[in-house]
């Protein structure tokens, strides 16, 4: 749970912004604060502060505590009032908003009605105030009205029966532990080491870097490992990963622990512009209708009661129930969120500033009650550079000007970076090589991100560069609020465009600032040597809790050989003309060695270049497509196992990753991502290819072959 309750003396621990944010959504997503930049919000509500406490002598930011007992639980709540007068009767809180609201939002009613409560004030007043024109406009309560009287009440009694109704969940949780297990008949080679290192990390709050190989089963395993300790610390476990294809993987798991009685009340989050029923990347929350009313459709569609039914939310039943209620799809995951024991979503919703879960990621307090499993962590740092290393390009530039012709105020703002951009403009591009770091003194003009988003956010009409523009400017800004030696500036030439990029060499201390606050952090990966050099990149290690482990090769080495062909170059710029080459090693293959050959793509474009020549040089073959549906999925893997086929497909997508292939007549695989690397255990094309070195790949299939092949395999080896 979310938040601290002591089963002991029935207490629950927390600030009053977390236990307001667990039982009562806003009224409405429309013009609310979090449709200004937090900076400009933080700067009116300091201004506006400032000013208040001058003019009426008050004090500002007082600590407040309060205990209460309401429907057998015990609360003791927490807060900071914004400013409170002189004689303590009157409590002030400050919001910013734009538009100014016409009545008190019921959540920033309840927030100031606790201060009073607190500190047995009789008054409490609501200031919103407008950051652009200064304007304000304030809402008087007297404590002892009815409606506040009952507002509170009934905000207590309704948090009072979530805890309770968590603590049944949780007892019945802790009670089903006992025959909890791994929710797959057998364990692999590896597994029993995983689960224990992971059970040891979580139950310990320490951090853990752990090098598995593909197919050792990490998932299960890891959760297996995990679950146990976080649910006996009742804390939130997150699963993050950047893939849809993992999160699948971690459904289908989940179902499983779930069928064999363990009730694991589990959440898969898409991202915002994946859930919207809308099918738009803009997301305006302003002209959205799904945005006008929240908390009351959520209240009374009942939409939480049946939701929270399900023990696995996917983002289909999200989907669903969401438009039925008539509420953003996203906004009612992240609420619904709170109620759950696993969470599985992208890194970035850690990790990443602009859209980390605020629920959980902006308190420490909250954030201790995390604990992260990451997975293909290898991916993190880069992923955090990424989000760290924003670049803006001069065709975005050039678009969105002409996209201004008419708009002064937006000229105003885009004069300043377009001179600058036009320094590096491609024609006469001023340095010799593609790439270059620029001199210290060059620094990009000053973000004023207010302005940028007034001028553009609501604007539906504006081009996507000009999207694409505000959203890099935003992120420049962010740098420079961070800026130190670890950014350096950089110009690319790339094609006929050119680019400005804030490049960070270092995001370890971005990764670190994050996990530090969470309770343990599990990452694994199938690639983490050097552990040293990953530990560093991932800022683990510093305080003395890391853990690290290497997992072997859960199969036979035996029963991996991997040939490289020299003769075939896999780099983009060679792909065309090595067609005619590819389709011959594959019909070589398939006459030589009858039987199944799996052929892996490193994208969906070479793979349908592939297919056209296979199709004109009439090749007997099977495909992947870019779109399949659950029932042709189904479909092409009985085909695949079904054996005597020659399978195209993409790697790391839906027949790569997670499935379950037990093919008859499986000879071997090639694997086209790494240049000139073919993986197969098919001794009949030697001396077409040679054997030159070997290493681990993916032996995803070797469970499926027979002994008396790998013997005659390593006969025809040992001739090379
Ligand atoms: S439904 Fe779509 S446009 Fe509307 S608030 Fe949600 S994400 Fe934004």
């Amino acid at each position: 749970m979310l938040i601290p309750f002591d089963e002991k003396t029935g207490t629950v621990s927390s600030a009053i912004r977390v236990l307001i944010g667990l039982c009562r959504p806003p009224d409405s997503l429309r013009s609310g604060e979090s449709s200004i930049d937090i900076r400009t919000r933080q700067r009116e509500h300091t201004r506006k502060q400032k000013e208040i406490a001058e003019e009426q002598n008050c004090l500002a930011e007082v600590s407040v505590l309060l205990l209460h007992k309401q429907n057998g639980i015990n609360f003791r709540i927490s807060g900071r009032a914004d400013l409170v007068s002189e004689d303590g009767n009157t409590v002030l809180e400050i919001k910013t908003a734009k538009p100014l609201p016409k009545k008190a939002a019921t959540h920033h009613l309840l927030q100031v009605l606790f201060y009073a409560k607190a500190l047995n004030a009789s008054q409490t007043i609501l200031v919103y105030t407008d950051p652009d024109t200064k304007e304000s406009v304030e809402f008087t309560q007297n404590i002892d009205d009815e409606e506040y009287k009952t507002l509170w009440t009934g905000f207590l009694t309704d948090v009072s029966e979530f805890v309770k109704d968590e603590w049944k969940r949780h007892k019945k949780l802790k009670t089903s532990l006992a025959s909890f297990n791994f929710p797959f008949e057998t364990r692999r080679l590896g597994q029993d080491d995983i689960i224990s290192a992971v059970t040891d990390v979580n139950s310990n709050e320490e951090e853990l870097l752990m090098q598995a190989p593909t197919e050792t089963g990490k998932t299960a395993a890891v959760l297996t490992g995990a679950i146990p300790p976080v649910i006996k610390k009742w804390k939130i476990l997150f699963f993050l990963t950047s893939k849809n294809t993992q999160k699948k993987i971690l459904a289908e798991t989940i179902q499983k622990v779930v069928d064999n009685n363990f009730p694991l009340r589990t959440i898969i989050l898409s991202s915002r512009e994946r859930s919207c029923p809308l099918d738009t990347d803009r997301c305006n929350p302003e002209i959205c209708p799904y945005a006008e009313v929240f908390e009351p459709r959520i209240r009374e569609s009942g939409v939480i009661d049946r939701l929270t039914k399900n023990i696995l939310i996917t983002p289909e039943k999200l989907m669903e129930e969401a438009v039925a209620a008539k509420v953003c799809p996203f906004e009612l995951a992240l609420f619904v969120s709170q109620r759950c024991d696993l969470i599985a979503c992208d890194y970035n919703y850690v990790f990443d500033p602009g859209i980390r879960l605020k629920r959980f990621f902006d308190d420490d307090e909250t954030a201790a009650r995390c604990a992260l499993l990451v997975d293909e962590a290898a991916n993190l740092p880069e992923r955090v550079r990424g989000i760290w290393s924003p670049e803006i390009k001069t065709s975005w530039m050039e678009t969105t000007w002409k996209y201004a012709a008419e708009n002064k105020k937006l000229k105003k703002l885009l004069r300043p970076w377009r001179q600058f951009m036009q320094s590096f403009a491609d024609s006469p591009w001023p340095y010799k090589e593609d790439e270059v770091k620029l001199a210290e003194g060059i620094i990009p003009p000053v973000v004023e991100r207010r302005k940028w988003q007034q001028a553009l956010s609501g604007d539906m009409n504006s081009p996507p560069e000009a999207v694409l523009l505000s959203r890099a400017v935003s992120a420049f800004g962010r740098v420079a609020e961070n800026m130190d030696e670890r950014f350096h500036l950089l110009a690319r030439k790339e094609k006929k465009d050119t680019l400005i990029q804030w490049f960070c060499t270092d995001p370890s201390t971005f990764i670190k600032d994050e996990h530090i606050r969470c309770s343990s952090i599990s990452c694994f990966s199938a690639t983490l040597e050097p552990i040293n050099h990953f530990a560093k990149e991932l800022g683990l290690g510093i305080d003395n809790t890391l853990n690290s482990k290497v997992v072997g090769w859960p199969f036979p080495p035996e029963n991996l050989s991997v040939w490289v062909d020299t003769g075939i170059n896999t780099r983009w710029r060679y792909r065309e003309e090595q067609t005619e080459r590819l389709i011959k090693r594959m019909q070589g293959a398939r006459t030589k060695t009858p039987g199944t050959w799996m052929v892996f793509f490193p994208s969906f474009a070479w793979m349908e270049k592939i297919v056209i020549a296979a199709e004109e040089a009439e090749m007997d073959f099977i495909s992947q497509q870019r779109v399949m549906p659950e029932e042709e999925r189904k479909f092409f893997v009985e085909q695949i196992n079904s054996g005597d086929n020659l399978v195209l497909v993409v790697s790391g997508g839906l027949f790569a990753e997670g499935v379950d292939l037990t093919i008859p007549d499986l000879q071997g695989c090639f694997n086209w991502p790494f240049t000139s690397i073919c993986i197969t255990k098919a001794e009949t094309i030697t001396g077409k290819i040679q054997l030159n070195w070997k290493r681990r790949i993916s032996p995803r299939f070797c469970n499926s072959w027979n002994k008396q092949s790998y013997s005659s395999r390593r006969k025809t080896d040992k001739k090379q």
